[in-house]
């Protein structure tokens, strides 16, 4: 029998897939079965309107069988089949649609090449990636002849008549000698083929089933097993997001979502949804109420399972969600695309965009609900996953800060209790334009801070950032509903009156000389030390000027390569109603070197409540227990 060429380009396809395209061997099983699932289709259909087919929904199914002595899979199904000349078309070429022509300015080897075949339905011949031989005897519903099909791969391949009962494909993989680096013997192994099966096929629409060697407890022999084969359906063929709501308990949804997931724990909320219009999808998709086990290790990758058709074209789709959203765990299935889709085509895709855009929404829509319903649910969301949204914030030049922002929660130091942004603003006191926040490690330390007790004379409320990103996602935020936000241990607050201003800006002016001094005591420690009267009965305190806050160089010197350039414009700031400033002139006047030390006391008492190092805790003791 004279060996038939595969077109040109098919063999230069055949040659790229076997050697470099699909790394990923194992899902021949995949395309081999949804190719049985499909012809099973053609004549279920027929059925339907043609008694004669003589056979009911239930009759059809997939056969997998394996032959390890033989090194033989082989794949039935009862479906529609294949005459001769559809096995030359179908098998005997890749390029054989017109949407499939293989232009020449792709033929050039290279990146395109891998986008080129994402397009394609190269299906069958994954089968070589793992087949030394693949045989197809196949007899097409209504005809009375089968033939074979047989290749050894790019030299071409065979046809011949043979004997086949009923209408039908039998596919056989004579699967290649194991090599140095690739264990192809794995697929011979009948847990780990079901396993794969069950990975991406498990909701086929018919059975698969395979003869399964089991090891059950011996009747006669106490204590003792023994084998008993089995033929197993290993795929559980009804998808759960495609079934409707009302048929699905939370019971499942939460089962389902454990054992898919692998979690403990029930999901915080979930979301299942039909979509039709520009893409049509279904979704399932779970908000878990703890971490993934390795979400802050950096193997972790973001994604959903994409699927068309209930077949998985990949596991972990990093396109379908926003980095915010990288906790989310759930399924898209979307019959607009195509199994054979690669990464590198994927991501360009235009479907897949409008998918990712339209599940951003949907979660955003459920912790909205969430947000106004279900607030305990949300405190405990944000908790867990808030400091994401932050980023979300932060990141991307703040492209998402707006449709953000209203998700973020701040404990109030007025209430201890968290507020929104917009809680915030409504329950602003009369006169006050300004949202005040401070920075600390907690609500707790933040509640002693000196510069807070001016704030909270006037009735204001004071937001308290504990996270370290928060200042920087505020900074991208600029402003919430029209008002501004300051840092109460950074910026200019205004509280007192015009007078009170005014007398403040005096007493600096007249005392410049002495300020001057006592800076230069603290070398370039400081860039200003100055009189405030917005720290209620305390000393002293800390504050910064300039872009750069306190928390923010706190943040920025812990990060790789240090805070170069960063650094923030420490400025001390001294009571001036207090006590000690009388003393602080009494030494000018008297005493400098008294005053010299006074002044790094009170600089290093200042850096204490802002939580920042002391340099020499020694010298600083000493200097403190002299003065005793
Ligand atoms: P695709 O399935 O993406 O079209 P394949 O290379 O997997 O590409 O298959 C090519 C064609 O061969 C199919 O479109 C189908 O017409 C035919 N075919 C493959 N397997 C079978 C089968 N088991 N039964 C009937 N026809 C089949």
């Amino acid at each position: 029998m004279r060996k038939k060429q595969f077109k040109a380009e098919s063999k230069k396809l055949l040659d790229m897939m076997i050697h470099s395209i699909y790394t990923n061997r194992e899902i021949f099983i995949r395309e081999l079965i949804s190719n049985a699932s499909d012809a099973i289709d053609k004549l279920y259909f027929k059925s339907l309107t043609d008694d004669s087919v003589g056979l009911s929904k239930s009759d059809f199914e997939i056969n997998v069988a394996v032959d390890k002595s033989a090194r033989t899979i082989t794949i039935s199904d009862n479906g529609i089949g294949m005459t001769s000349e559809e096995l030359e078309a179908n098998l005997g070429t890749i390029a054989k649609s017109g949407s499939l022509n293989f232009k020449q300015e792709n033929a050039q080897a290279g990146e395109n090449d891998i986008e080129v075949i994402g397009q394609f339905g190269v299906g069958f011949y994954s089968s070589f990636m793992v087949a030394s031989k693949v045989e197809a005897v196949s007899k097409a519903y209504g005809a009375d002849t089968a033939y074979k099909w047989t290749s050894e791969g790019a030299d071409g391949y065979t046809i011949e008549e043979c004997e086949k009962d009923a209408a039908g494909t039998v596919i056989t993989l004579y699967i290649k000698e194991d090599t140095e680096n690739e264990d192809y013997s794995q697929y011979l192994e009948q847990y780990r083929l079901s396993e794969l099966i069950k990975k991406y096929s498990d909701y086929i629409r018919y059975p698969i089933k395979m003869a399964m060697t089991h090891s059950v407890p011996d009747a006669e022999k106490e204590g003792e097993y023994k084998e008993e084969v089995s033929i197993d359906t290993l795929n559980s063929m009804v998808p759960l997001w495609r079934k409707n709501k009302s048929e699905i308990g939370e019971e499942e949804y939460n089962g389902f979502y454990k054992n898919k997931f692998m979690d403990f724990e029930n999901p915080l909320a979930v979301i299942h949804s039909k979509t039709e219009g520009q893409a049509t999808f279904d979704a399932l998709i779970y908000i878990p109420s703890k971490p993934p086990y390795d979400f802050y290790s950096k193997e972790y990758e973001k994604g959903l399972q994409l699927y068309t058709n209930g077949v998985l074209i990949m596991d972990r789709c990093a396109d379908l969600l926003p980095d915010y959203f990288s906790f989310v765990k759930g399924i898209v299935d979307s019959a607009d695309l195509s199994l054979n889709i690669s990464r590198e085509t994927l991501q360009q895709n235009y479907q897949v965009k409008i998918i990712a855009k339209a599940i951003d929404k949907k979660i955003k829509n459920e912790l909205k609900k969430m947000l106004s319903n279900d607030r305990a649910n949300y405190e405990k969301f944000f908790e867990t996953f808030g400091v994401q949204l932050k980023f979300g914030i932060y990141s991307n030049y703040g492209a998402e800060k707006d449709s953000l922002k209203d998700f973020l929660l701040y404990k109030s130091s007025k209430e201890n209790k968290y507020v929104t942004l917009k809680e915030y603003v409504s329950a602003m006191a009369e006169g006050q334009d300004t949202i005040y926040y401070a920075c600390g490690e907690s609500a707790e330390k933040i509640a002693l801070l000196p510069q807070l007790e001016a704030v909270k004379a006037k009735g204001y409320d004071v937001l308290c950032f504990t996270d370290d990103v928060d200042e920087f996602a505020i900074q991208m935020l600029m402003e919430y509903d029209g008002k501004k936000f300051a840092n109460i241990c950074k910026d200019e607050l205004n509280l007192g009156t015009d007078e009170e201003k005014k007398a403040l800006d005096e007493k600096n002016t007249a005392s410049k000389d002495m300020l001057e001094e006592m800076k230069t005591y603290l070398e370039d420690e400081v860039s200003a030390v100055k009189f405030t009267n917005s720290i209620g009965s305390h000393a002293v305190c800390l504050s910064a000027e300039g872009y750069v806050s306190l928390e923010m160089a706190k943040v920025l010197s812990q990060m790789p390569g240090g805070n170069q350039g960063m650094k923030a414009q420490l400025v001390l700031e001294i009571n001036s109603e207090h006590k000690v400033s009388e003393k602080l002139f009494a030494l000018f006047a008297g005493d400098k070197d008294k005053l010299k030390k006074y002044t790094k006391i009170l600089y290093n008492q200042a850096r204490l409540i802002s939580g920042l190092q002391i340099d020499n805790p020694t010298e600083f003791a000493d200097m403190v227990t002299d003065l005793m």
